[in-house]
């Protein structure tokens, strides 16, 4: 297709849709024109409320201010995940988005720490990262201050509302209808326009298929096929309900694993968001649903809603001239909270390879090349939390224990027992701290360390490890509560402009943004 893309007509208004209409018109709006279509009798998936820590990025590009950010979702921060009954029932760990220790020119730190450990000069690891303490003591110091790797909790439906705020104000066009036909050409395939049933018929050059799980551009239209990662990420179904607040937010999410598999908590300001994620051939709708209202740490405040899905991802996110962005092009796991950031960089992507005269085969094989890189990384690091367990006493963990895993997550981990050695690719969106944090939690513990830690003897090895505990337990012992965090920003509503002077301290996670 050699003409110039001077429309681009998105399809469904979630999450995902107004993240990309909100970029596209911020970044394009004077180049193009951004239609998105929704259908508000059709509604959103409604659940997606954790998120990790390049969103940050993200809305500094679009110059969103986090103080208005955080009013208008009622959101609260997020330093990480904690880990309940994931390597065995009892045990509790933090995935953090910070730094753990401070690293040397020939290793990385935990292999200091793993000479400490065997000399029993060491303490727990996440000592040494000041977000998981700050996490453990619900502390909090937002924006440049502190210099923290945080993300938000969110309301999905209220985020959605923000976005779409901000994509109408940058000039996105919006129509609530309904799309009850896409018309292709034949003679080439692509999508020449979207039939509504209000009778319009809207003509475009770029289609981006946003509508969830229904696919319906990519896969109903299109039949791009799907790849499934079920026999990896064997959870296909979840119950979701709302709860009433009990006690102050804290700023992690709470991810409690079950026979079946696991329960999330996501606190928001005023209420926190509930939902449990299993496997359909261990456990019946019904015992998942009671397991979760049993586990509820306020009064339900809403009706359960349930969800079934097939883990895995569209062959090709890019198609002709179909871009599939959020669910519609794939889904991993609610677990590392990873889905709105996907959908974030594959607008990022579609943004820097945006094409100047028409949509050529070279361009599009390179942004399916790359999402499928982006995905297969993280599918595995997922994969990791599944695996990695100690845990025999139901069929559901057992079968995750025992299941084949990819090559490229197996030879890792080979490395990582055998040595300590952990190799992080370009552009990953999971560095090693978060592996480690995962890896050592769940028992994962390397046999061997590097050499150069040798050179230092015990009593050296010991000032070093104490002198960046201390760094850490004086640095969260500065911060506020993360309440009075929340409280200061509620106060506070800085103009858009403000933040854009902002540096954020994005340096665990590959920054896309
Ligand atoms: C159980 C569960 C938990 C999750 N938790 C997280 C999490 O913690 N963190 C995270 O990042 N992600 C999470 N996700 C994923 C997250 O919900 C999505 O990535 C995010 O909400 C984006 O969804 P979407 O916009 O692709 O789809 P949707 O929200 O489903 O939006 C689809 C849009 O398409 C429209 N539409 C569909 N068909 C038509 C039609 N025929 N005509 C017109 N409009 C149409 C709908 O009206 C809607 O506007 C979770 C998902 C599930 C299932």
């Amino acid at each position: 297709m050699e003409t110039q893309i001077k429309h681009v007509v998105i399809a469904g208004g979630g999450t995902a849709g107004w993240l990309a209409a909100a970029a596209l018109a911020k970044l394009f709006g004077k180049q193009i024109q951004v239609t998105l279509i929704e259908s508000a009798e059709i509604g959103r998936i409604g659940v997606g409320e954790a998120t990790i820590p390049p969103l940050r990025n993200f809305h500094r590009l679009l110059g969103i201010a986090e103080p208005a950010f955080m009013t208008a979702t009622q959101a609260t921060f997020k330093l990480g995940i904690e880990f309940s009954n994931w390597a065995q029932v009892g045990d509790n760990y933090l995935h953090s988005f910070g730094i753990t220790g401070k690293d040397c020119w020939a290793c990385d730190f935990h292999h200091f720490w793993l000479k400490g450990r065997e000399r029993g000069i060491a303490s727990d690891f996440a000592d040494y990262s000041i977000e998981s303490q700050a996490a453990r003591q619900m502390k909090l110091l937002p924006g440049d201050a502190g210099r923290l790797n945080y993300a938000y909790h969110l309301d999905a439906g209220l985020y959605a509302e923000f976005l779409r705020s901000h994509a109408l104000k940058f000039g996105a066009k919006h129509i609530d209808a309904k799309i009850t036909d896409v018309i292709v050409a034949e003679s080439t395939g692509f999508i020449e326009a979207l039939q509504l049933d209000n009778g319009e018929r809207i003509s475009g050059d770029l289609f981006l298929d946003c509508t969830g799980f229904s696919a319906l551009l990519i896969g109903k239209t299109l039949n791009v096929k799907y790849e499934p990662y079920g026999h990896f990420l064997p959870c296909d179904s979840a119950v979701a309900v709302q709860s009433q607040r009990a006690g102050e937010p804290r700023p992690y999410t709470q991810s409690i694993a079950h026979e079946f598999g696991w329960q999330w908590r996501i606190p928001l300001q005023q209420r926190v968001g509930n939902g449990m994620v299993y496997c359909s051939r261990y456990v019946s709708d019904d015992e998942a649903k009671t397991r979760l209202l049993a586990n509820l740490d306020g009064d339900a405040i809403t009706d359960t809603r349930m969800f079934r899905y097939h883990t895995g991802r569209r062959q090709s996110a890019w198609h002709k001239n179909c871009v599939a962005i959020g669910l519609s092009s794939g889904f991993l796991e609610p677990v590392e909270s990873t889905s709105i950031h996907l959908a974030m960089s594959g607008v990022l992507r579609l943004l820097k390879l945006f094409p100047r005269t028409g949509i050529d085969p070279v361009r599009v094989a390179e942004y399916n090349r790359q999402t499928v890189e982006e995905i297969e990384k993280i599918r595995d690091f997922i994969i990791l939390h599944y695996h990695a367990t100690e845990r025999r006493d139901s069929p559901f963990w057992r079968y995750c224990n025992d299941m084949a895993i990819p090559d490229s997550l197996a030879s890792r981990l080979t490395l990582f027992k055998k040595t300590g050695l952990f190799p992080i690719h370009n552009k990953e969106l999971f560095q090693i701290d978060s592996w480690l944090q995962v890896m050592l939690g769940q028992g994962i513990v390397p046999l061997d360390h590097h050499p150069i830690v040798e050179l230092m003897d015990d009593d050296e090895l010991g000032r070093f490890l104490n002198g960046y505990q201390q760094m850490v337990r004086h640095a969260v012992a500065a911060m506020p509560s993360h309440s009075q965090a929340l409280t200061a920003y509620r106060k506070r509503r800085e103009p858009e402009s403000r933040l854009v002077s902002h540096t954020l301290a994005s340096h665990t996670f590959e920054s896309q943004a």
